[in-house]
């Protein structure tokens, strides 16, 4: 689908976007959540928040935000603390690297920048752990610029209102689409509203469109309120581009976790021998799976989760 001629025609003055303006930021002001990285521009607290929603609920990211910026309250303190440490206060939101990743980044600014987090996106994706999506999120909620990103709900929505259903829109495209409806001098707001109707709202297996403030003006459900008058009983159609979960247990990234598991229980600088840790990673396991191990723990080394001694495997200091 080519878009840039259509897209640049189309701009915040039309009665178009004014209304999806309006219908989207009035939901928001009623419909939002009170949630702590909501309440602040700190971009050091809007960081933490952003590395951990991205691969974790809300509600299981609220008591660890909380307790991480207790622990570690300025970028300064997580630059300085010991690895091992950033671990083990990660428990319980899995994807471990992440928080290897974010103690880089605040090493990494505190060298590069003497702790002054830059305030653009071009700078900000050149610092180690900081992509699109991060960088985008934090020089608009941090520093309240009108920046077009996307994650994994605002792709859906940006998808599902503009872009014709019988087609998949590269990422070009739905990027092209959200920099065309950004609405000057309010992109913190509309950001935050599209993520939450993709939350609360537009989910991926079942938008509740019978509540969706953008119904009338979203591609997706006219064309399904066409072909279907019962539009409001039935699901969503699957999209070819909405990616499906793989199941976790037995994963490469669920033994992951459990070795992290296993040497977070451990004192400080202690190790676990390969044929202690196996078994504690997976109960059947036998010393012909050794290579299997082996090859999980490097892949863990590689990522700087731990360290591998003659002594056995631990968490970096
Ligand atoms: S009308 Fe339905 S598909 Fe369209 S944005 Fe709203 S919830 Fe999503």
């Amino acid at each position: 689908m080519t878009i840039g001629r259509s897209i640049d025609q189309i701009n915040e003055h039309t009665p178009t976007f004014h209304q999806l303006h309006q219908a989207l930021l009035n939901w928001f002001s009623e419909a939002a959540r009170d949630l702590p990285w909501r309440r602040v521009r700190d971009p050091y607290c809007i960081l933490v928040a952003e590395v951990m929603l991205q691969q974790t609920q809300v509600d299981r990211v609220l008591p660890k935000y909380e307790a991480f910026l207790a622990r570690f309250p300025t970028l300064q303190a997580l630059a300085e603390a010991p690895a091992a440490e950033v671990i083990r206060m990660w428990a319980g939101l899995g994807y471990n690297r992440r928080a290897i990743n974010l103690q880089r980044t605040a090493r990494a600014i505190c060298e590069r920048y003497a702790g002054i987090f830059p305030q653009d996106v071009a700078t900000l994706v050149t610092l180690p752990g900081i992509g699109p999506y991060t960088a985008g999120a934090i020089a608009c909620f941090a520093f309240e610029q009108d920046v077009a990103f996307m994650d994994t709900n605002i792709r859906r929505v940006i998808r599902r209102v503009f872009t014709d259903p019988t087609e998949t829109a590269s990422e070009r495209t739905l990027l092209e689409h959200a920099r065309a409806a950004l609405p000057i001098g309010r992109g913190w707001m509309w950001n935050q509203a599209l993520m939450e109707l993709g939350s609360l709202v537009c989910t991926a297996d079942a938008p509740a469109c019978w509540r969706c403030p953008l119904r009338d003006r979203c591609r997706d459900y006219t064309a399904r309120r066409e072909s279907d008058e019962r539009l409001a009983a039935t699901p969503a159609p699957k999209r070819i581009a909405e990616r499906r979960e793989r199941p976790f247990i037995g994963s490469n990234r669920y033994f992951r976790g459990r070795i992290i598991d296993a040497l977070r229980s451990l004192p400080p600088g202690a190790t676990l021998a390969l044929n202690d840790l196996g078994p504690q990673v997976r109960p059947e396991y036998t010393p012909d799976e050794e290579a299997w191990l082996t090859a999980v723990i490097h892949g863990l080394e590689r990522d700087g989760l731990v360290v591998w001694t003659e002594t056995g495997v631990r968490l970096p200091e």
